[in-house]
């Protein structure tokens, strides 16, 4: 079993992991593609939590759940996973996480909070519109994108002030 702590407490995270798996076998049915029995595994194990996740640690979980699998079985699967649009991988973390508009085309920016690790996915056309026209404005014509926004989820930031005081007090060591 996972021992990555689950960030989820504001809904039943089951229901979108149930989703997730639900829209992974839909995409790959409309596109002929095997989501194979460990690539099904993969994505179940992205979608432990929100929050990003190391091909490592799948590794690991994948072994403690009977599963053992050599890492460039796992590096294949996720390669399977974001070429579906299933996952994204996150540079700044070198880790992945699951997409929440599976399959469709989309522009995407993350949001991830440093306190907590959790990371939101957000998919604003003008952000992505902003950065092409600056690039056009130099010439640039821009292929890739890759948004990658560092601060504190609301949680943690509603929670700053008061943790503060608790560390400042000695209440949280
Ligand atoms: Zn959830
Ligand atoms: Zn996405
Ligand atoms: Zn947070």
């Amino acid at each position: 079993m996972s021992n990555r702590a689950n960030r989820s407490h504001d809904h039943i995270h089951a229901h979108c992991v149930t989703d997730a798996l639900a829209a992974a076998d839909a995409v790959c049915a409309a596109r002929g593609a095997r989501l194979t029995p460990l690539r099904r595994r993969v994505l179940e194990l992205v979608w432990a939590d929100h929050a990003p996740v190391g091909a490592y640690t799948l590794l690991d979980e994948l072994k403690a759940g009977g599963h053992p699998a050599a890492p460039p079985t796992v590096y294949r699967a996720l390669d399977f996973l974001m070429e579906h649009g299933l996952v994204h991988r996150l540079a700044s973390l070198n880790a992945y996480i699951g997409c929440i508009s599976p399959g469709q085309r989309h522009v995407h920016q993350h949001l991830i909070c440093r306190a907590c690790r959790s990371v939101t996915e957000i998919t604003d056309q003008s952000i992505a519109t902003a950065a092409e026209d600056a690039g056009r404005r130099l010439g640039f014509c821009i292929e890739g994108q890759v948004v990658e926004l560092s601060g504190l989820c609301a949680t943690c930031a509603a929670h700053g002030a008061e943790r503060q005081t608790l560390d400042m007090t000695g209440l949280l060591r």
